[in-house]
């Protein structure tokens, strides 16, 4: 069916509308009202839907025809009623021009232009109008449209007087981060009323090792750290209100970032966004905060996609964390395809999160668990690596970056010696995502896992990337709403990924918000960042090393971010309170990754590890306790 309401001429009259609404409703399931009123007396805006339509030229009086008058007071608002499943929405597509003709200003302000899912198609418009009383009119958005959110700011207020002039509305997280060439200019976007400092091109640098995972122009032999690392860290620093906490009296100093990063205002700003303007369950409703929160959910799926560099937004499955997502890799995947004697491969330098799933698959399915050996730098060694494929390799999982030692892995290569094998891979990007850029189809695993809260975004929310025909060959992990196409009691048939994998209500508002953290980093650019923390932990590491009695656990050739170390003469407690009474947050433990700890002969370490909001002057002042603890002994 469809309507054409771009000739006056061809506009169907209220009693047609009203029959063929009716005649959908009847292909609607059973929950749906079957019949549809569009009297005035009961669906005033409805009426001013129709009256638009029609141009106003309509009788004063319209004989509508007799309705069952239980189920007209019992229809949900007017056009909303189209709602109930996506199949019965998608087949009104010919109604959704009607409601955009009629310039909803849901329909254009800019964060629901795009892409409106065809399963909350009726959401531009209905609730919207149905909800305004008789003050409805179609060209004041005042009247018709429910989120008074846009009168939050002048300038938006402003906009507001004319509704044409909506689609030009900015709000700070949509801009288009693809206008941000150089980084000058991505500094002064950045939320400070401070210039931004002039950062040399990258030949004015100077880095001292090579790091194969940042760009070749970027090496040379010396560090100019004063020109380049101070800059950033003191500008990014005023995005993440919590920087500017007092503990024990002396600025903080976030040194725990492999554990948790903190939040830019912009991620903290999204989220409260989404709950004050948005929040709604996703895909199951026709109305209008259905969609504004499914386009939101899909738009982070979007960013995750494009920040991984991967194919396509059904590779991108949101999970809680990494930890979940390997978790649901062992118990499908693993659980599917994984028989008694195959082997799978990890490495020492592991998080409990990549050893004890795949111990556990390994112990009920009777499989043989390996692992790749380190060398005393805590760097893996390929030549045993290669030793231990075989055919019945089935599985290789690593970290790309270690947690407990700061070690970057040659993932690429391994992954492509595990292919040679036949063997699937996963690598765990929970420690890499924040320091440095990931092309997933570059490094070719099959899965790829990261957690929101280790890249600035919130906790809860993490990300599983797979190959799409992997996924859609993998039985589901858990059962239950969203991931399904059709139930019986006899018959079940599974959507593909990612709704597969993604049953139940998730975490949306927090995808939203890991959906703004990646905006964040990607407008000042992970190249910039994984080259400014690598000045600024060779110039912790220059600092550090020679202090009497520290003992750096993990000097491996290629490192991100972390510098653990005992200190001789204290325990790790003592050292980690020491440096808290100066306000300086670090992480004293096992890091949850004993093997590796145990490996290098200690049960605990002190752990600082770095982020792009920390500055030199945050690691003197790190260097300093340390100092004074090494001088009392
Ligand atoms: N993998 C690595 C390398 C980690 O460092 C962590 C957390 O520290 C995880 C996995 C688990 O992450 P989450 O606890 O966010 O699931």
């Amino acid at each position: 069916m469809s309507i054409n309401t771009s000739q006056p001429s061809e506009i169907p009259d209220a009693a047609v509308l009203q029959d063929i609404a009716n005649q959908l409703f009847k292909t609607l399931p059973e929950e749906v009202p079957k019949d549809f009123s569009l009297d005035p007396a009961t669906h005033p805006k409805a009426w001013g839907v129709v009256e638009h339509v029609l141009g106003g030229n309509i009788p004063s009086k319209i004989e509508i025809p007799a309705v069952n008058p239980v189920s007209a007071v019992q229809t949900p608002p007017a056009f909303g009623g189209f709602g109930g499943s996506s199949t019965g929405v998608s087949s009104l597509t010919g109604f959704v021009p009607v409601i955009e003709n009629v310039a909803s200003p849901s329909a254009v302000n800019p964060p629901y232009t795009s892409g409106i899912p065809n399963s909350v198609a009726g959401s531009g418009a209905s609730p919207s109008y149905a909800k305004q009383g008789d003050s409805f009119n179609i060209n004041k958005p005042e009247t018709s449209f429910p989120d008074e959110n846009i009168a939050s700011s002048k300038q938006q207020q402003d906009v507001r007087a004319d509704p044409l002039l909506y689609p030009n509305v900015q709000i700070p997280f949509f801009e288009n981060v693809s206008d941000f060439l150089n980084i000058n200019e991505v500094l002064q976007q950045i939320r400070t009323s401070e210039p931004a400092p002039q950062i040399p091109s990258f030949s004015d640098r100077f880095i001292p090792n090579s790091y194969y995972f940042l760009p070749e122009d970027a090496f040379h032999e010396k560090v100019n750290y004063s020109s380049f690392g101070g800059s950033l860290g003191e500008l990014v620093r005023k995005d993440f209100p919590i920087l500017e906490e007092r503990v024990n009296g002396r600025r903080l100093i976030w040194f725990d970032n492999a554990a948790t990063t903190q939040k830019p205002q912009a991620v903290i700003d999204r989220i409260s966004y989404f709950y004050q303007h948005e929040n709604s369950n996703i895909h199951r409703a026709a109305h209008e905060l259905a969609a504004r929160a499914t386009d939101a959910y899909e738009a982070a799926r979007e960013k995750v996609r494009a920040f991984l560099g991967a194919k396509s937004t059904n590779e991108i499955i949101f999970v809680r964390g990494a930890t979940e997502a390997i978790n649901l890799v062992a118990q499908s995947w693993g659980d599917q395809n994984l028989q008694a004697g195959d082997e799978i491969i990890v490495s020492n330098l592991e998080h409990h999160a990549n050893i004890v799933p795949w111990k556990r698959l390994s112990d009920r399915k009777g499989l043989k668990l390996k692992v790749i050996p380190v060398n005393d730098d805590g760097e893996l060694l390929l030549e045993e690596y290669a030793k231990l494929l075989t055919p019945k390799t089935k599985l290789v999982a690593v970290t790309q970056v270690s947690n407990a030692l700061g070690t970057v892995t040659p993932v690429q290569q391994i992954v492509a010696m595990a292919q040679a094998v036949g063997a699937k891979t996963l690598v765990d990007g929970a420690q890499s995502v924040s320091h440095m850029p990931i092309n997933v189809q570059a490094i070719n695993a099959d899965f790829f896992v990261f957690s929101g809260h280790k890249v600035f975004g919130p906790t809860g929310i993490g990300v599983l990337y797979g190959k799409e025909e992997i996924l859609n060959a993998t039985e589901p992990w858990q059962g239950g709403g969203n991931m399904i196409q059709d139930v019986t009691f006899e018959h079940i048939k599974y959507h593909n990924a990612p709704n597969r994998f993604e049953a139940g209500t998730g975490n949306i508002a927090d995808a939203v918000g890991l959906g703004a953290a990646i905006d964040y980093v990607t407008k000042i650019g992970m190249e910039v960042i994984g080259q400014y923390e690598h000045a600024l932990l060779e110039y912790a590491t220059h600092y550090l090393k020679p202090i009497k009695g520290v003992r750096l656990i993990g000097t491996a050739r290629q490192k991100a971010s972390v510098l653990s170390f005992t200190l001789q003469g204290y325990t790790n407690d003592e050292v980690g309170k020491a440096l808290n009474e100066e306000g300086i947050a670090v992480r004293t433990g096992h890091h949850c990754a004993q093997p590796i700890l145990r490996r290098l002969g200690v049960e605990t370490t002190v752990r600082p590890s770095l982020a792009f909001y920390n500055t030199h002057e945050d690691v003197d002042r790190f260097i300093a306790v340390i100092q004074r603890l090494s001088s009392r002994k």
